[in-house]
C-alpha cells in the first residue's frame, strides 16, 4: 500500500504471520468456546418480542398510522385545503379537492372536500407536521402501526384506509398530551409560525 495512504489516514496497522501454537491448532478449544458463548444466551433474557403476538409498550409520543377523523356527525372533517401536503417534507401526501353537493352535507362537513386523498406510506417519515398544520383537525397520527406488505403499490393509503370507519371511531387523545400540545402551539417551531393566523 502506498506510504502516503498511511500518512492521511493514519490508521496503520502492521499485519504478521505468526504460528498457530499447538492447542490452536487444534481448533477445539476455539469450537468449545464459541458453543459455550451460544448456549449462554439461552440462559439470557431475550432482546427480541415475539412480534405480532407480544409488543412492547409505546412511547406516549409514538407517531404511528394516520387517521382522517369525521366530526361528532360523522361528517369527514377534511376539507382538502392541502395545508398538510404543503407541509409535508417528504411530499407523501397527494389528494383531489371537490364541491359538496346540497345533498351531500351529511357526509362532508365543509363545502369542499377531498374526493380522493393519499398518503405514500413509503416517503413518510412520521414527522407529524401534517397533523400540526391542519386547521380543521381532520389528520392525526395514531399508535397504530402501518403493515408491512410485498408490494409498493399497498403502501399508498387512499381514503379507504385513512377515513375512520362511523362504526370504529380512532382515539387520537393518546397522543394528544400536554407537551404535545404545548409543541404545537409554541411559536418558536417555524411550521408554527407559517400556519398562525389560517388556524381556525
Ligand atoms: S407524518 Fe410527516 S412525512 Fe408523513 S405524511 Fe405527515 S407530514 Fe408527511
Ligand atoms: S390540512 Fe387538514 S383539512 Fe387540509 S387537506 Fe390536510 S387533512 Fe384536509
Amino acid at each position: 500500500m502506498d506510504e502516503q495512504y498511511f500518512n492521511l489516514s493514519k490508521r496503520k496497522k502492521v499485519v504478521t504471520e505468526t504460528k498457530m501454537s499447538f492447542m490452536e491448532s487444534l481448533y477445539l478449544p476455539a469450537i468449545f468456546k464459541g458453543m459455550a458463548t451460544t448456549i449462554s444466551h439461552l440462559f439470557r433474557k431475550p432482546a427480541t418480542v415475539r412480534y405480532p403476538e407480544e409488543t412492547r409498550e409505546f412511547s406516549t409520543i409514538y407517531r404511528g398510522q394516520h387517521v382522517l377523523k369525521r366530526d361528532e356527525k360523522g361528517a369527514e372533517r377534511c376539507t382538502a385545503c392541502g395545508l398538510c401536503a404543503l407541509a409535508c417534507p417528504a411530499e407523501a401526501i397527494t389528494m383531489e379537492a371537490a364541491e359538496r353537493k346540497s345533498d351531500e352535507k351529511h357526509l362532508y362537513r365543509e363545502e369542499k372536500y377531498a374526493a380522493t386523498y393519499e398518503i405514500n406510506m413509503l416517503r413518510c417519515i412520521f414527522c407529524g407536521l401534517c397533523e400540526d398544520a391542519c386547521p380543521k383537525e381532520a389528520i392525526f397520527l395514531t399508535d397504530r402501526i402501518v403493515d408491512a406488505e410485498f408490494m409498493r403499490k399497498d403502501f399508498i393509503y387512499g381514503k379507504e384506509i385513512l377515513v375512520e370507519s362511523m362504526d370504529k371511531p380512532v382515539d387520537v387523545s393518546k397522543r394528544q398530551t400536554p407537551e404535545v400540545l404545548e409543541f404545537k402551539n409554541d411559536k418558536k417551531h417555524k411550521h408554527n409560525q407559517v400556519f398562525e393566523g389560517i388556524q381556525s
